[in-house]
């Protein structure tokens, strides 16, 4: 069997999906993605990624895998928490068994302002699995300013919202959250706790988003800030889009990038679950 249709059979079930095609997974295999945080929305995201084939998957924590994570981090095993595994690199090693065809580039690091254009300089995608709102303006700054698209995700207690920005198109982080919530303004997953599938609906509907991107259809993305609770049976669709044209956003208007110049996301908020490097 040649290597063409080894892949044509590996991939066979997403080429017929009608929005992707063979056309669409080739885009998909010649991608490049950046995950930031390989925690539960990072390891759902990561794990659809490269099953999906992305050609280059590029997956950045700081963190080594604990006990607490395994109720949700899908990646990770008991075996991983024994050898005090970095995260980034037991879920590049999980996924290489998994798909041995694409490139994963694991990087245990913090993601901070003198880092972050680095790590998204190359890729064509962002998606956003970390676990607080600093890094996330900061990785807004960065893909503003880059000009390249990216996913919001997030969820504490039962609930979970995601976004899709892709600049100059769609609102950004700050048209629709203008300001960080402070330390202690917003539950965390230590003060709330997570139900694990509340985190794996919202990565697999950043994960949907990216493969639309990915396969050239960004006509078919979610342009609203979708919500849900998962305990509470209540979906929310609410509408962003004329933001872009209400707002003088200060990034993506008046592109001032306050968290990539250091103004901004010097106080470190409380995460989901403490194991820093
Ligand atoms: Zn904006």
């Amino acid at each position: 069997m040649s290597l063409d249709s080894i892949l044509a059979e590996r991939y066979s079930r997403q080429t017929r999906v009608p929005g992707i095609g063979k056309a669409g997974q080739e885009k998909i295999s010649n991608s490049r993605v950046v995950i930031c945080g390989c925690g539960a929305l990072g390891t759902v995201l990561a794990n659809h990624l490269a099953r999906a084939g992305v050609g280059f998957l590029r997956i950045v924590d700081r963190d080594f895998v604990e006990v607490s994570n395994l109720q949700r981090q899908v990646l990770f095993d008991e075996s991983d928490v024994l050898s005090n595994m970095p995260k980034s690199v037991a879920a590049a090693n999980k996924l290489r068994a998994v798909n041995s065809h694409i490139t994963i580039e694991p990087i245990v690091a913090d993601i901070d302002r003198t880092n972050i254009l680095d790590l998204c300089r190359d890729v064509d995608l962002i998606l956003d699995g970390t676990d607080n709102f600093e890094v996330r303006y900061l990785i807004n700054d960065a893909a503003v300013s880059l000009g390249k698209p990216w996913v919001f995700g997030g969820a504490v207690g039962t609930e979970g919202q995601t976004m899709t920005i892709i600049p100059g198109e769609t609102p950004c982080l700050r048209c629709v959250f203008e300001a960080s919530p402070g330390p202690g303004e917003v539950g965390t997953c230590e003060t709330a706790g997570v139900l694990g599938p509340a985190v794996a609906v919202v990565a697999s509907l950043q994960a949907a988003e990216a493969l639309k991107i990915l396969a050239g259809k960004k006509e078919a993305i979610n342009r609203e800030l979708f919500t849900l609770d998962l305990w509470l049976n209540t979906p929310r669709r609410i509408k962003i889009a004329r933001l872009l044209e209400k707002r003088n956003c200060p990034c993506c208007k008046q592109r001032k990038f306050e968290w990539l110049e250091g103004e901004h996301g010097t106080q470190t908020t409380s995460l989901c679950g403490r194991n820093a490097a």
